[in-house]
This record gives structure tokens, C-alpha cells and sequence, in this order.
């Protein structure tokens, strides 16, 4: 295990004491080392640097109660607490790499309410699919999720998460005002319960639970909408694109998702191989329902043949077409060929064409083209990406991310195991300034937030 500190029989024996239920307090290695995992392993130059990492004991809390009683015991104890909820996210956000504890929150998994006015009261380990299910219920859905939003949950979302379907419209977790507020509980000597609302839920957003653990969630909502799938091929990339970013940046379409695949990316995606022509360049979409007719005759006009649409009778119902879509077309390209990998990259949309034309040039097929639009916190719609790389070494991978950042091209790069390096990190430091606040030791998912120093550290290194 490394620099991985080792838990004494006691320590378990307390957490069991503090659970009241041993069966809460898990150390059976297949299940510590399942629960210590998660998609880190689509990037090459992680899984080597992680896949030893895992964590000594996981233990399941049912309520807040247990965990401040958990974190005052941890904290007397030095002993590490990553938070973990349903372990989809991608950069070993959820590996702890000092040992400890597993806070496994999947067992909190109430919706307390949905307002009248549409903001989902929640706890953490609710799975998003589930919320979504609810809030369909009730006339609401999620604004944004992403495509992992049947396993994931709404606590690992806006822990380690950012955006996807939906984001076309309703931006990503950071805008608008989609998280209203959370409860987070402190790693002090004495525990806190503290709210975060308004601009202070920035604090905890995207922070991979190293300055609290999140506990209630407050989400807003969207009026739901009938939706319908469509996939359309194209001969060329550009017809593609340029049908895409029509569709996308236009305000009279009522849309959830607008994705563009460069061929043969569309190939690997095997359960719905018979809506992608092979070699085709495909897109993907989810408009109104009340505008597929339209949408199909857009399509024919500009070229594209329209090979699937159909109502959306959602998340349950094949195909499901954002199975495909956001980090899910890496997923289906690294079954094909695990040579695959992935970047996150945000271009310019105006200079998108030329931005792409140049990183062919540059790279060539080493880099295929996957495209999200989203609307940025200015409210324009603008082309992300999470295009498909062609892993050779490291260095060529960060040539690449070099020749992006160089071109105006902004990468969040998955391919680090630190939120500083990742590209999320918050400039004004609002996400250290809550570490320093609430976890003074160092505790909270430790080795993941670079720019931190444990303050006892901190001082001596004053007298020094
Ligand atoms: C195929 C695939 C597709 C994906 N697509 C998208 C996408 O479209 N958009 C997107 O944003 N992401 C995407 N992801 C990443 C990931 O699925 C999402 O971010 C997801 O919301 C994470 O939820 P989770 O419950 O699995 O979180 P986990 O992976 O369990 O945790 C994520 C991070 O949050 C922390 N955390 C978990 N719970 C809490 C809590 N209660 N309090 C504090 N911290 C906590 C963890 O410590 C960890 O650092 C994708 C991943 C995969 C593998």
C-alpha cells in the first residue's frame, strides 16, 4: 500500500461502536478494494500511478449524525476520509491514496421533497437517475447530468462532476444557479454541520470532497419537457459540425443534446450499430418532441439522413442515445481498442474550424473529433469536446494538450490526479480557503488538492 497508513484493530472496533452495526463497517479486501476504485483506468498515465492505491476500511453512513461522529473520531485519530458515491468518476478523484476510510454514501439516498417552485431537497447518495425518475413524476426534471446519470449520484456529481446532457441549455453545475445550496459536515476536532447557499455552495462545488463531506442537497429544476432522439448521418465531418452548431446555437430549438462524432467513432458504439452507417459521421440529439418533424427536414436539407427518431420513453428504454454521448464515447471506443484515451477541451467558437483544422494537421488521426455544445455562464452556446486521442507516450499526450492550451484551446486535463493541475480549480481559491476552514489536517481525500498545507505544517514551517 505504499505511504498508506495502517488502521489497528481498535480503530475498526471504534467505527463498528460508532455505527452501532457492524455489518456498516466493512474490511473484506475484495470489497475495500472494489470500493477504493474508479474509472481512473481510461487514462494510461493514471492507472499505473493508482492501481495500487485503495483505502483500509469502508464504512456505510445512514445519516448526518454518524458521519460527524465518524469524522470527530478520524479527526482525534489522524486517520484519512474520502468520500465516495457511486465511483463513476474518471480521474481517481475517488481513490484514496493514503489509506483510511471509505465513506460510502450510496446508503443516503433520500429525496426529502420537490418545492413548488422546482429545487429537489436530497441527500447525497440519491442515484441521479432516480432523481430524475421523481422529478419527471412531478412535472420537473434535472437541468444537467451526466451520462453516467443512472449509477451516479447527486453528491458524487457536484463533487467530482461538471456537466453533460443538458448543459446545452441549462449550463453546467457551476452556472445559473442550479446548486442553490449544501450542507457539508467539517473535519474539525469538533465537527460542523455548515450550510453553503448561493455563491458559497463554490466553496464545495467540484472540490473531489477534500474540504467536507456533503450531506443535503438543495438542486434546482427544470419544467419537464416531451423529448425526442434522433441520429443523423453526414458523408463529411463539416456537414456534421456545421448541421450540429446550427441546431445547437439557435434558440428556437428546445434541446437537451447536440453531439457531433467524427468517423469512425460512431463504429465502436456496437448496440446501435444499425442507427450509424458505417463510417459515417454521426450526430446525436435530443430535441422537443414537438420539433422532430422539423428537426428531420433541417436534416435532409442539409445533407444528413436521418437514421433514427423517434420519441424519447426515457432512461430505461433502448437505445438510449446518451449511453453515446459525453465520456460514455470514450467508454465504447476503448472497448474497441484500448489504445484509445480521451481529453476535456473547450474551444473557441470563433475559431472552432480553424482550432480543429490545426490539431489535424498537428496530429493527425491521433486525435478524433468529438464534440459537445454547451452554454457557457455568459449564456452563449459554445462547442466543448471530449475528443478520442490515440495514446503513444505521455509526452506526446502532453505535447498535445500543450499545442490546445496554445491555440486557445482550453483543456481540463483528465489525465492528473490533482484538482489544481485538472483545470477546475477555482482562481479566487475558494475551494482551498473551505480546506483550510474545515479540514486543517489534511484529512479529507489527502494528496488531491495540491496548493494545501496541512496547518500544523503550516506553522512550524513559520518558525522555521
Ligand atoms: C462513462 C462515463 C461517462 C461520464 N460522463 C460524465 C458527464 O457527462 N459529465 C460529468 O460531469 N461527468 C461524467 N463522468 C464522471 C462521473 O460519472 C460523474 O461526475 C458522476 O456524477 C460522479 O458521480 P459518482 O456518484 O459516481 O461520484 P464518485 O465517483 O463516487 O465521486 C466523485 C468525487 O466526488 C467526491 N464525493 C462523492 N460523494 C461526495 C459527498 N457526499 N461529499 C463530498 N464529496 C463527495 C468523491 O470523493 C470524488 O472525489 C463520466 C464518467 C464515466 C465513467
Amino acid at each position: 500500500m505504499g505511504d498508506a497508513q495502517k488502521m489497528t484493530g481498535e480503530q475498526i472496533e471504534a467505527l463498528k461502536a460508532i455505527v452501532g452495526d457492524g455489518e456498516r463497517v466493512v474490511t473484506t479486501p475484495t470489497t475495500v478494494e472494489r470500493l477504493s476504485k474508479d474509472f481512473y483506468w481510461y487514462s494510461p498515465v493514471l492507472k499505473p500511478m493508482l492501481e495500487s492505491k485503495k483505502g483500509e476500511v469502508v464504512v456505510y453512513p445512514l445519516k448526518t449524525g454518524e458521519i460527524v461522529e465518524i469524522l470527530r473520531f478520524c479527526y482525534v485519530q489522524d486517520i484519512p476520509v474520502t468520500a465516495r458515491g457511486a465511483g463513476t468518476g474518471n480521474y481517481g478523484q475517488a481513490i484514496p491514496l493514503q489509506g483510511g476510510v471509505v465513506l460510502d454514501l450510496m446508503r443516503m439516498d433520500k429525496l426529502e421533497q420537490i418545492t413548488h417552485d422546482g429545487v429537489a431537497v436530497c441527500d447525497p447518495g440519491l442515484r441521479l437517475g432516480a432523481l430524475e425518475g421523481k422529478a419527471r413524476e412531478q412535472g420537473w426534471e434535472l437541468r444537467c447530468y451526466p451520462s453516467t446519470v443512472v449509477k451516479a449520484s447527486v453528491g458524487g456529481f457536484l463533487g467530482g462532476g461538471s456537466g453533460g446532457i443538458g448543459s446545452i441549455s441549462h449550463g453546467g453545475l457551476r452556472d445559473f444557479d442550479t446548486v442553490r445550496a449544501l450542507e457539508v459536515v467539517t473535519m474539525e476536532r469538533e465537527p460542523a454541520i455548515r450550510l453553503h447557499a448561493g455563491e458559497a455552495v463554490h466553496d464545495i462545488l467540484h472540490a473531489w470532497g477534500t474540504n467536507g463531506i456533503i450531506t443535503k442537497i438543495w438542486l434546482a429544476l427544470v419544467p419537464k419537457v416531451e423529448w425526442a432522439q434522433a441520429a443523423i448521418a453526414f458523408e463529411t465531418y463539416e456537414g456534421a459540425f456545421d448541421f450540429s452548431e446550427r441546431i445547437a446555437v439557435d434558440g428556437a430549438w428546445t434541446k437537451r443534446l447536440v453531439t457531433t462524432f467524427e468517423a469512425p467513432i460512431a463504429d465502436y458504439f456496437s448496440p446501435v450499430r444499425a442507427l450509424c452507417p458505417l463510417g459515417k459521421h454521426m450526430v446525436f440529439m435530443l430535441v422537443a418532441l414537438d420539433q422532430l418533424e422539423t428537426l428531420k427536414q433541417a436534416a435532409n436539407e442539409a445533407g444528413g439522413t436521418v437514421t433514427y427518431a423517434e420519441a424519447y420513453r426515457g432512461l430505461k428504454f433502448a437505445p438510449l442515445l446518451s449511453d453515446y454521448t459525453w465520456n460514455h464515447t470514450t467508454l465504447w471506443a476503448i472497448k474497441h481498442d484500448p489504445a484509445y484515451t480521451y481529453l476535456q477541451c473547450g474551444f473557441d467558437p470563433d475559431r472552432v474550424r480553424d482550432q480543429m483544422a490545426l490539431l489535424r494537421s498537428r496530429f493527425g488521426q491521433e486525435i478524433l473529433f468529438h464534440m459537445e455544445f454547451i452554454k457557457n455562464g455568459e449564456g452563449r452556446v459554445v462547442p466543448a469536446a471530449i475528443p478520442l486521442v490515440r495514446f503513444v507516450s505521455t509526452e506526446r499526450l502532453n505535447e498535445m494538450i500543450a499545442c490546445c492550451r496554445d491555440n486557445g484551446v482550453f483543456v481540463a486535463n483528465p489525465h492528473v490526479n490533482n484538482l489544481e493541475d485538472g483545470g477546475r480549480f477555482r482562481e479566487d481559491h475558494a475551494q482551498l480557503q473551505a480546506k483550510r476552514r474545515y479540514d486543517p489536517k489534511g484529512l479529507l481525500n489527502p494528496g488531491k488538492m495540491l496548493s494545501f498545507t496541512p496547518a500544523e505544517l503550516a506553522m512550524e514551517e513559520q518558525v522555521r
